[in-house]
C-alpha cells in the first residue's frame, strides 16, 4: 500500500512523515505515520490520536499498539497516526500553534449544500468567502482525507473530562430522501458501526440530535465525515481526562483497540471485556448537558458511571462558606459521563454531561433540519 509518498512492507512496520505545511521560518510541519502490512490479504484499519494537541491517551494508546502488533500475524494494513495534531502536541494545546480552528470540524463535509439563489452577483463574492480559502490545516486534512478511499475502518481516539468514564461516539448516519436505497443502505451502515464500537467494548454514546450536530460541525469531525460522506464504519473513542496519561485508560483502550482488530479479523483471538471501567451497555445513550442555575462551587455528588434514578440529588452548589444554594437533580434515568474540571460556576454555566436512553432516530434524512424549521414556522 502507498500513503502519499509511504510504502508499505509485507510482514514490516514502515515509519515515515508526511509533509503537512510550513512554517513562515522555513521549517516543515510533519505528520507522523506507521504503516504495517501482513503477510495475509485482509481490511485496512486507520486509526488516529491526539488531532486536539492536549489530549495524550489515544497518543500513547497507539504508540503501544504499534510496539507490540507483530507484523507477521496481521491479515491486512494497519495505518497508525499517533498525533493527528503534532503542532498542538508541542505546545499542549487543542488547536494547532498556527490557526485556531478546531481541527476537528475541518474534514470533508458530507452535507449536501443547497445555494441561496441571490439575485445581485458581485465580482469579488469569491475573494470574500471564507470557504473559497480554508485555511492551511483544513488543506492538509482534506488532502489527507483522500486516504479514505483506501481505508475500510477508522477509530479516532480523543479525551473528555477528568473524571469522564471512558466511551465511545456513535454518529448517526443521514441519508437523501430522494435517494430509494440510501435509507436501508444507511441503517445498515450503522449497525455495521453499532457491532465495531460494541466490539471495541466501551460504553456507546450516540452523537447529539441534529440541530446540536450540525451546529457545532461535528458532521465534519473525523469519524463524522468518514461515515456520513465515505459511508463506511468509523467511531471515536473518548478516553478520560487531557493532559496526562494514567495507565488504566491506556490499558483498556489498547484492549478496545485489539477486539476491533480480532472483531474485523485483522488479528487472532477472543474479544477480551473491559473491567477496569463500567461499560453501560443496557441502553444506547445519548448526552444532554448540566447547568448551575447561581454562581457558587459546584460539587458532584455522584461518580461518573454512577446510574441513578429521576430526581436523585447529583450536583450541589454551595457558597464560599459551604452553605448550599442549589441542589441538581437527575434530569431522567441516567448517569453523569463527564463533569468539566473546574468546580467554580454561574448562572447558566455547563457543568456536566449527562447520559439519557435515546429516543432519536438513529438514520436520518439530511433534510431533518429545514422540516423542524417548517414545523416552528407554522406554529409562530
Ligand atoms: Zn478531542
Amino acid at each position: 500500500m502507498e500513503v502519499f509518498d509511504i510504502h508499505s512492507k509485507k510482514g514490516e512496520k514502515v515509519f515515515g512523515h508526511i509533509d503537512m505545511l510550513e512554517y513562515p521560518h522555513g521549517t516543515k510541519e510533519r505528520l507522523p505515520i506507521c504503516l504495517i502490512e501482513g503477510l495475509k490479504e485482509g481490511p485496512t484499519f486507520l486509526l488516529t490520536g491526539n488531532i486536539h494537541g492536549n489530549e495524550l491517551h489515544g497518543l500513547v494508546t497507539l504508540q503501544e499498539i504499534i510496539q507490540e502488533v507483530d507484523p507477521t500475524q496481521v491479515k491486512g494494513t494497519l495505518i497508525i497516526i499517533p498525533s493527528l495534531n503534532p503542532a498542538g502536541l508541542l505546545v499542549m494545546t487543542r488547536t494547532p500553534l498556527y490557526v485556531s480552528t478546531d481541527p476537528n470540524r475541518l474534514w470533508p463535509d458530507p452535507k449536501p449544500k443547497k445555494k441561496p439563489q441571490l439575485k445581485y452577483v458581485d465580482l469579488y463574492d469569491e475573494n470574500l468567502d471564507p470557504e473559497k480559502h480554508p485555511n492551511i490545516q483544513e488543506k492538509f486534512y482534506t488532502k489527507f482525507a483522500k486516504i479514505f478511499d483506501q481505508v475500510d475502518y477508522f477509530i479516532d481516539l480523543h479525551c473528555h473530562a477528568i473524571r469522564s468514564l471512558p466511551y465511545s461516539y456513535l454518529d448517526r448516519v443521514y441519508y437523501d430522501e430522494k435517494n430509494e436505497n440510501q435509507k436501508e443502505e444507511s441503517q445498515k451502515l450503522f449497525d455495521k458501526t453499532k457491532k465495531l464500537v460494541e466490539a471495541f467494548g466501551f460504553t456507546l454514546v450516540l452523537e447529539g440530535p441534529p440541530k446540536y450536530y450540525f451546529k457545532e460541525n461535528l458532521h465534519r469531525s473525523t469519524t463524522g465525515s468518514f461515515v456520513n460522506k465515505y459511508r463506511k464504519p468509523g467511531f471515536t473513542v473518548e478516553l478520560g481526562a487531557s493532559g496526562y496519561v494514567e495507565t488504566d485508560i491506556v490499558a483498556s483502550a489498547k484492549i478496545g483497540v485489539w477486539n476491533v482488530l480480532k472483531y474485523t479479523g485483522m488479528i487472532e483471538g477472543d474479544l477480551v471485556k473491559i473491567t477496569d471501567f463500567p461499560v453501560l451497555d443496557e441502553k444506547m445513550w445519548r448526552e444532554i448537558l448540566i447547568r448551575t442555575s447561581h454562581s457558587g462551587f459546584f460539587i458532584p455528588l455522584i461518580k461518573a458511571g454512577e446510574i441513578v434514578d429521576k430526581g436523585i440529588p447529583i450536583f450541589e452548589v454551595r457558597d464560599i462558606f459551604g452553605r448550599i444554594k442549589e441542589t441538581i437533580v437527575a434530569p431522567d434515568y441516567g448517569t453523569v459521563l463527564g463533569i468539566w474540571d473546574d468546580i467554580r460556576c454561574y448562572p447558566n454555566q455547563e457543568i456536566a454531561v449527562f447520559l439519557i436512553d435515546n429516543t432519536i432516530d438513529l438514520v436520518l434524512p439530511w433534510e431533518y433540519e429545514k422540516k423542524e424549521e417548517k414545523k416552528e414556522e407554522k406554529k409562530e
